[in-house]
């Protein structure tokens, strides 16, 4: 796997300008979308605002990573050790439930920030927007929320421009943020690229993630027409070459028949890399520049792949499996997933060269 720290800034760049004059709050969660989180970190530090990942523990690793940016957790803290962590880090917790209020209650310490959770309509995370002003009352005068008291919504529908849920959400949010102090976040990539979002126009921070990665999250899209560049290039070696008589079946449960004479090759990565096993015969590979279609199942090391568009590829050639001149979404597709998924699955074991 080869990361592009340059890819990673001008994508930034890219959330920036679509979203001008917003603070940008970097979501580097889950291993930095399975690209390293204290690479992400290091490679953004100067260029993002502040960095959001979901989970207490992801936020230590980043402060003991010397990552010293505003870091806003998007699950929040859940027991008063969490709470007590937060506050000694410098952390900037989501509180999105009930059951935290009552631990809350009994935390003394001071937040750099708080950030109020309403579910405007996504129903995952968050209190009911008409709870909005209580909450205020409630927790304006806490030792938490004295340097700051803000507010954040989710959408579920952001990826389908027209879909009228995200008018609806965003209807909510404005309603039952208006009278109320503090900073507002709402957009994720979705909704920083559609610009769509009359509603988060008021709203100073962004949070976008897979956009910085390279992907467009949007239906039908790649990055690539949004002027966005891939991050991560996965490859793998070719390491046998052959040539199969018309009739010869490839694979566990021989699901691809050559029907003519066909030269095959033989890539060293599988699904235990984190390549999709329901990737069909068919899904695209590049071996030098030119794109050749997976052929057969998916094994745990190796997938096998149509060399005849490629006669000169021999065993040693590079084959990309996913990056650079060939889109992650593509193979997502193909897969019958999401950009999102393949990044986040690439297992160690495939060696980072930077
Ligand atoms: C993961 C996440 C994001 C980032 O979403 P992308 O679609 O990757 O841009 C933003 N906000 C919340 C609450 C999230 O969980």
């Amino acid at each position: 796997m080869r990361r592009s720290a340059g890819a990673l800034r001008h994508n930034l760049a890219r959330a920036r300008a679509f979203a001008p004059g917003r603070k940008v709050w970097a979501v580097i969660k889950a291993d930095g979308y399975g690209h390293g989180m204290e690479w992400a970190a290091a490679a953004l530090t100067g260029h993002a605002d502040g960095f959001s990942v979901s989970c207490v523990e992801e936020a230590l690793a980043l402060r003991a990573a010397g990552v010293s940016a505003p870091v806003l957790v998007l699950q929040g803290a859940r027991t008063a050790a969490e709470w007590d962590l937060c506050s000694r880090h410098g952390l900037q917790p989501v509180l999105h439930d009930e059951a935290q209020l009552a631990v809350l209650a009994d935390f003394r310490g001071e937040l750099p920030g708080l950030w109020i959770k309403l579910d405007t309509g996504m129903h995952r995370l968050g209190f009911a927007p008409m709870k909005a002003q209580t909450l205020f009352q409630r927790l304006r005068d806490h030792p938490a929320a004295r340097r700051g008291l803000h507010w954040l919504t989710h959408l579920a529908c952001g990826d389908q421009i027209a879909h009228p849920q995200n008018a609806e959400q965003l209807d909510r949010f404005r309603h039952a943020v208006a009278e109320l102090p503090g900073q507002r976040s709402v957009a994720n990539s979705a909704l920083v690229i559609s610009g769509g979002a009359a509603g988060s126009a008021s709203a100073e921070w962004t949070r976008p993630g897979i956009m910085l990665y390279g992907p467009s999250p949007m239906e039908g899209e790649v990055g690539r027409d949004r002027a966005l560049r891939p991050v991560m290039t996965v490859t793998a070696p070719l390491i046998a070459v052959k040539t199969l008589e018309p009739g010869a079946c490839v694979g566990y449960g021989a699901t691809w028949t050559a029907e003519g004479s066909t030269r095959a090759g033989v890539v060293a990565i599988g699904y235990a890399d984190g390549y999709p096993r329901h990737a069909p015969s068919g899904t695209p590979v590049l071996v030098h520049g030119r794109e050749c279609p997976v052929i057969g199942r998916v094994s745990m090391d190796m997938l096998e792949i149509d060399l005849n568009g490629v006669p000169d590829a021999v065993v040693g050639d590079t084959v990309t499996l996913w990056g650079e001149g060939l889109p992650v979404e593509r193979i997502a597709d193909a897969a019958g997933t999401i950009s999102y998924e393949l990044l986040t699955r690439v297992a160690g074991r495939l060696r980072v060269i930077d």
